[in-house]
């Protein structure tokens, strides 16, 4: 299998005023191709600098992909490193001459300088990638079984051209295919994870499980390489049994799907609506849930009770409850679920009150602790859960998660989904 490394050429990157996304890219789009990328380089537009980051990264590398340093300016220089480099001396080339030619009269600049016509000049031998978003043009060079493709530094040009051009160019050098899937977790530390799914991160080269670091939750891609796309997949799809296996209570996702997305899909399977009432989080829960395309089929309202008043007169809690036991207690969230629920069309009401700081230690209670509650036909649960205090926006975050993973655990339970309301 061919393996390569990029280099991004452009002072401007080492300066830090541009960040590197061209790197980050192409090595995403090489590897949806079955080439492994050994190494990323950033060089500036030195001759010395760039000859030797060349050499340094063909020693190792079957492929060198570069990203910029194309254009006219004296300071472009990466195409003549690589004709150097690769014993291939630039030639004119007509085609890229008469496209220069119509670009630069299309753009009212038919007197353009002499520098202009540096682009036209391609190495001897190479496969031109002609630039329809753009004037440089790119190329393939192969010479003594390596391979330089070279590609210009704006995003927008340097995706085009690796879509319309190097892709097709390369996929025929790649004998092998990856495919990958995202699995997303809830509910369990991210060392507790690691720990669960040792048997498939330890020691395993094919398909391989990577940790990814997420907020208020964890994921784990999980990848192949094989020959072909089906043995790729299969080999993903016995790692993901054996994590379902190891860790499947806090499996909520093999799609790379946001919580609230599951949410969506697995009232729709069940063809349950749901309402929510939510004081700390004011309203995000029903905004993570409206953002699914399609919910309206499974979201009837949302009551936003921020106010001890409000609970009252929206809900109807009663006022001794949050008198006696406080806003923030399991009393007062019983009553928020049971009370949307009753005022709803809703087979499912998810309730939450909680404390989501940064300060606010009321009533005893820290800051991140809620109480989360779920009514439906049949009967209301409710339960605490402290989250460490992170700052109201992750707090508010945790607590959406939180119902969200409320709601697919009584969904998904062992008693069943819940019963649809009969509405009278
Ligand atoms: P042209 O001269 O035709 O614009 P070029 O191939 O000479 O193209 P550069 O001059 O090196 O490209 O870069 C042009 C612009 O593209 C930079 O100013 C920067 O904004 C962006 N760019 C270059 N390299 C990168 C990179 N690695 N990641 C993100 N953006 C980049």
């Amino acid at each position: 299998m061919p393996n390569a490394s990029i280099i991004a050429v452009g002072t401007e990157l080492l300066f830090g005023q541009t960040v590197n996304t061209n790197a980050a890219y192409v090595s995403e789009q090489l590897q949806l191709l079955g080439i492994s990328v050994l190494y990323h380089f950033t060089v500036g537009d030195n001759p010395g600098r760039m000859k030797r980051t060349l050499a340094l990264a063909f020693e190792e590398s079957d492929i060198v992909v570069t990203t910029g340093g194309l254009g006219p300016t004296q300071d472009d220089i990466t195409k003549e490193m690589i004709a150097e480099q690769m014993g291939a001396p630039l030639e004119f080339d007509e085609e890229a001459m008469a496209r220069l030619d119509a670009i630069m009269r299309d753009i009212g600049r038919g007197n353009y300088t002499e520098n202009n016509k540096k682009q036209a000049y391609l190495p001897r031998g190479c496969t031109v990638f002609y630039n329809n978003a753009g004037t440089a043009p790119g190329f393939a060079l192969e010479a003594g079984g390596k391979t330089a493709i070279a590609l210009p530094g704006p995003p927008r040009e340097m995706k085009r051209m690796m879509q319309e051009s190097a892709i097709p160019y390369l996929a025929g050098k790649s004998d092998s295919v990856i495919f990958s899937k995202m699995l997303r977790f809830y509910g369990i530390g991210e060392s507790a994870l690691e720990t669960a799914l040792l048997p498939i991160i330890d020691g395993q080269t094919d398909p391989t499980a990577a940790p990814y670091a997420k907020e208020g939750e964890c994921a784990v891609r999980v990848t192949s390489m094989r020959r072909t796309a089906q043995e790729a997949e299969a080999a993903v799809g016995g790692a993901i049994e054996q994590a379902r296996a190891l860790a499947g209570a806090y499996l909520y996702s093999t799609e790379d799907e946001e919580y609230h997305e599951v949410v969506v899909r697995l009232l729709r399977e069940r063809g349950l609506v749901l309402c929510c009432a939510e004081s700390c989080t004011g309203g995000l829960f029903a905004g993570a849930i409206t953002s699914v395309p399609g919910s309206s089929e499974v979201f009837d309202r949302g009551f936003v009770t921020y106010s001890n008043e409000a609970k009252v007169a929206l809900l109807g809690v009663s006022k001794e409850t949050i008198d006696r036991y406080g806003a923030v207690s399991e009393p007062c969230c019983r009553e928020m679920a049971l009370g949307a629920l009753a005022r709803s069309r809703a087979d499912i009401a998810v309730a939450v009150t909680g404390i989501a700081g940064p300060s606010g230690d009321t009533c005893g209670k820290p800051v991140g602790t809620g109480y989360y509650g779920i009514a439906w036909a049949g009967g209301v649960e409710v339960h605490e859960r402290y989250f460490r205090n992170r700052g109201r926006r992750v707090n508010r975050s945790a607590a959406v998660l939180e119902l969200c993973d409320t709601i697919r655990r009584k969904l998904e339970g062992a008693g069943g989904p819940p019963e649809k309301k009969i509405l009278t």
